[in-house]
């Protein structure tokens, strides 16, 4: 059971980030919120310890090294300790290569690869000194299959996986027990459509969402699932998607 895990979140202000800490809160974990809209992460903070987690918050950029490591940092000091760390904080502004688009291709590198970097950097100190942890990565079926239009953001995520499996065998190879699951969901209503900045890729997107996308709580369901599972499994890769998409 997530009861009493200290469990650090990033993109926690909205979408799978929100809904993860919602259901890990009525089992009573105590939450680590990160993301950017401290003003959102205040209100699930609120929320969370309405359901019966405790919660604490810190504005976090994923980008910045320094700000990861403070909120590794706030889950010592608080809580004292870090048993689950989901880097799930990422963006999507997916074009075709000839638009060009640097700003966004290095904005997915440093948010969706760096970020991730940076939390098992801050994150794995700790564990290794607990001698247990857990790193939950969130990839996506992106990051199991590239189309016209997806090359950066499924780079990063397949770079996601690349980190994960290199990281297991790492953990094992430390004797520190941490656990390392890849989390890969497909169409998932939440608000990652918002980062596409290419008006026509964004209103594509829009229809295939509305056609297949499932609530974000299966996404949460599945992330409480594999902290679940008994200390010395774990669930290295799952693909949630939903029944009826084909890709
Ligand atoms: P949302 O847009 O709802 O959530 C994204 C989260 O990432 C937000 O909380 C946002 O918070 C945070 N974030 C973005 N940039 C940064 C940053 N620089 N530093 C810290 N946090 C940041 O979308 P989802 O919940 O869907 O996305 C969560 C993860 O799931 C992403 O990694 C995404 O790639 C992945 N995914 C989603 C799928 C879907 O269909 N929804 C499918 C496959 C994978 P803030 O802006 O406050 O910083």
């Amino acid at each position: 059971m997530a009861d009493e895990k200290v469990v650090v979140i990033t993109g926690a202000s909205s979408g799978i980030g929100e809904a993860s800490a919602e259901l890990l809160a009525k089992d009573g974990a105590k939450l680590v919120l990160g993301a950017r809209r401290e003003n959102l992460l205040k209100e699930i903070s609120e929320k969370v310890e309405k359901l019966g987690g405790q919660a604490v918050y810190q504005s976090t950029d994923v980008t910045d090294d320094d700000q990861v490591e403070s909120l590794a940092k706030l889950a010592i000091d608080k809580f004292g300790r870090i048993d689950v760390w989901i880097n799930n904080a990422g963006i999507m502004p997916q074009s075709i290569l000839s638009e060009k688009k640097i700003q966004d291709w290095n904005n997915m590198i440093d948010i969706n690869i760096k970020g991730t970097l940076y939390g098992i950097g801050a994150a794995i100190p700790y564990m290794d000194k607990q001698k247990s942890g857990h790193i939950i990565n969130v990839s996506s079926v992106a990051g199991h299959q590239a189309h016209q239009g997806s090359a950066v953001y499924s780079a990063t995520k397949y770079a996601v996986r690349a980190i994960s499996e290199s990281l297991r065998q790492e953990m094992v190879d430390a004797k520190n027990n941490v656990r390392v699951t890849v989390v890969s969901p497909g169409a998932i209503n939440t608000g990652l459509l918002s980062s596409v900045t290419d008006p026509q890729v964004k209103a594509g997107m829009e229809k295939f969402y509305e056609a297949y996308s499932i609530p974000v709580e299966r996404v949460a369901l599945t992330i409480k699932q594999a902290i679940d599972l008994p200390a010395d499994a774990a669930w290295n890769e799952v693909v949630i998607r939903p029944t009826n998409q084909l890709g």
